[in-house]
């Protein structure tokens, strides 16, 4: 049953003003459709998300006003012309899109049909844009335009629009009993914590590791090693630091845990924030994780200055094979650097601003380091977060208990203060009811 939608009346959208530290909630005119692949989302919950607060600091070189938010869930009300089963030239994602259907919203637009969006690096699509930015009004609104939708929109009442490892029936019964405040994980925070740990686990340098065989002859299948020096089993363990442990640094550290217990293999994992809370919220999560999907290895939690000394020893002074960066600024990456080992990769997902990297090409190329940067292609990474949501329900499925990533559901009336405490660390993840 469809909502009813008027494209002539207000509505409340979270409003971000110059130069900083100013979100106000104002009446702005509705949303219409503006191109034929456009839908409009009547949104249902909206997040609020540590990288809301670059622009909310005034340090995103940004200065008009826009509404607020990348991360939102609801229901489509309105679509362009583009849409419908008789419609010609269009891919099939935008015949399967209807009025009424249940979405979830990457973080930025993607249309889906361009070479860039067909190879899955759908975070860098050349038409795409990021909600909640100067170019795209965000979700932090009662209602929201999604450009290219059918491209752009995960349609939670079509499951045969997305593959995933669980059956069709499974599928249908997640769709019914997991909690909106939980699906709405998938617009970034889960994908991309996703994404930090596939980047590192299928990044080259840590083949060796993972397969068990010296470099280069890890990456011939076929080449049976013949004189080379064999791995011992200590080789074998890959050791893994988790800089940050925001919402997106715990979902990358369960991630991983999940990949390195389905593939058994042996590993210790350090995940390190220099604030208590969110220490003691990693560990929570830790401990509510049912025993499959810990595997086979030590995790530990740690400040920035006990986590070296605790890498030097696991590692005899070599140094984590992997660093994931979630935080995005120069004193992670510096430990992060300071983390890895020669022949390591470091993982940056956090966003980051203007600042020039703290290290030079000389101290990269002392250590052979390799630095895999940027924006997680949340749209690709779906399938793969989804199945990861439904089997991690034990962590990401409540709202306001120790283990659960979402702090608390508040009104739109709560936004400015939602913001200044989420900027100062005194709450967690805020979801906002904008009809409440
Ligand atoms: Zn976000
Ligand atoms: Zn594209």
């Amino acid at each position: 049953m469809a909502t009813e939608y008027s494209q002539s009346a207000n509505q409340k959208a979270v409003r971000w003003h110059p130069p900083s530290y100013d979100i106000r909630v104002e009446s702005v005119p509705i949303p219409k459709i503006q191109n034929p692949d456009d839908a409009i989302v009547k949104v249902t919950l909206a997040a609020l998300c540590g990288s809301d607060l670059h622009i909310y600091r005034g340090h995103g070189g940004v200065d008009k006003v826009h509404t607020c938010g990348h991360e939102f869930i609801g229901e489509v009300v309105a679509l362009g012309s583009s849409y419908g089963r008789d419609v010609k030239g269009r891919p099939a994602l935008y015949s399967h899109l209807n009025i009424g259907d249940k979405v979830v919203s990457p973080f930025t637009v993607n249309c889906g049909e361009c070479h860039v969006c067909r190879l899955g690096y759908t975070g860098r699509c050349p038409e795409g844009f990021l909600f909640g930015s100067p170019a795209l009004d965000g979700g932090q609104a009662q209602y929201v335009r999604v450009p290219k939708a059918g491209g752009t929109l995960f349609n939670l009442s079509d499951s045969s629009t997305w593959s995933s490892a669980l059956n069709e029936e499974e599928k249908r019964k997640a769709l019914t009993d997991i909690a909106d405040s939980s699906l709405l994980m998938l617009a970034d925070i889960l994908p991309t914590g996703v994404f930090a740990a596939l980047q590192a686990l299928n990044h080259p340098k840590v083949a060796p590791v993972i397969t068990g065989k010296a470099w280069p002859i890890c990456f011939s299948p076929d080449q049976v090693s013949g004189n080379e020096v064999s791995l011992i089993d200590e080789d074998k363990i890959i050791t893994v630091a988790i800089v940050g442990l925001g919402p997106v640094g715990v979902c990358a550290a369960v991630s991983l845990l999940d990949a390195l217990a389905t593939r058994k293999a042996p590993f210790r994992i350090i995940a390190i924030d220099p604030l208590e809370t969110r220490r003691e919220k990693m560990k929570a999560v830790y401990n509510a994780i049912s025993d499959s999907g810990k595997g086979n290895g030590e995790f530990i939690v740690q400040s920035i200055e006990e986590s070296k000394e605790a890498v030097k020893k696991w590692t005899g002074g070599v140094g984590a094979t992997a660093v994931l960066e979630v935080v995005g600024n120069t004193s992670a990456l510096t430990l992060a650097y300071d983390l890895v080992r020669a022949f390591g990769v470091i993982v940056s997902v956090g966003v980051h601003g203007e600042p020039q990297m703290p290290f030079t090409g000389r101290q990269l190329y002392n250590k052979n380091v390799s630095l895999d940067f940027g924006r997680c292609p949340a749209r690709a990474m779906f399938p793969l977060a989804f199945d990861l949501l439904v089997k991690r329900q034990d962590v990401f499925g409540g709202v306001g208990q120790p283990e659960s990533l979402v702090d608390r559901v508040v009104d739109f009336s709560q936004a400015t203060e939602s913001y200044r405490a989420f900027d100062k660390g005194e709450i967690g993840k805020v979801i906002f009811d904008p009809w409440k």
